[in-house]
């Protein structure tokens, strides 16, 4: 039986992977059979009942596009999630403590960006150590939120960042800004955001111009359309 099992488990992989990302091409990744051996410390969204969103921002912090997106969140009042390399936060440590002092949260997202599926797995361990570390550190924090560079994963990756007591963080909404498509391209690939979306950004490891630009409007729109934006953290209270 344990093999019809595990055919039943990985068909309801792909369902809950399409009934997720549905149609929509500006969703990314999509939910793999084994982020369901993981399913309180990996989130692709959060609560579909509420109009809670989150917009986080991965590859910081950035000497010049962190402190640009910083003002835009600051203007508008809301909170947003950064996901810092722990390479840029030793580069950086004086912007890294200026996002936290600005109340918003903080995740690992490795030291150096690789693709952890395809490192070891003492490399995966040290990958997040390290920047578990320099966190610590830098901010006086414990953080416990995780994204994977790029997304990739593997049994490897989830688990150690499980055991490290990290969730995993995971969108539904993704522009695909780092492509630099276009501030216009970048705010019309937001438009299937809802309930408990996770919107993906980026605002390091490149020119983020675009995307500084692009998310004054994004933000402006998802409000008036009566979204509240929270951080990954409270995403995660109201499940
Ligand atoms: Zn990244």
């Amino acid at each position: 039986m344990p093999t019809k099992k595990m055919l039943w488990a990985g068909g309801s992989a792909l369902t809950i992977g399409i009934a997720l990302t549905g149609a929509a091409s500006v969703s990314y990744p999509r939910r793999l059979a084994f982020d369901l051996f993981f399913p309180k410390s990996t989130f692709f969204h959060g609560n579909r009942r509420s109009p809670e969103i989150a917009i986080t921002f991965d590859d910081g912090p950035h000497p010049i596009y962190t402190p640009a997106i910083l003002d835009i969140l600051n203007q508008f009042g809301i909170k947003g999630t950064f996901f810092m390399t722990g390479l840029n936060t030793e580069l950086y440590p004086e912007i890294a403590r200026q996002v936290y002092a600005g109340g918003h949260d903080i995740g690992n997202h490795s030291y150096s960006h690789p693709k952890l599926p395809f490192c070891s797995t003492t490399r995966i361990k040290r990958e997040l150590h390290q920047t578990d570390l320099i966190l610590r550190e830098t901010l006086g924090i414990i953080p416990t939120l995780f994204r994977p560079p790029y997304g990739f994963r593997d049994w490897r990756v989830l688990r150690q960042a499980q055991q490290m007591g990290y969730t995993s963080i995971f969108w539904d909404i993704t522009t695909y800004d780092w492509e630099r498509p276009g501030v216009e391209k970048i705010v019309e690939r937001t438009v299937p955001t809802r309930n408990g979306s996770i919107l993906l950004f980026h605002d390091g490891r490149g020119d983020r111009s675009q995307t500084v630009k692009a998310i004054e409007i994004v933000i402006d729109r998802l409000l008036k359309k009566g979204y509240t934006f929270r951080t990954i953290g409270q995403l995660l209270q109201n499940q």
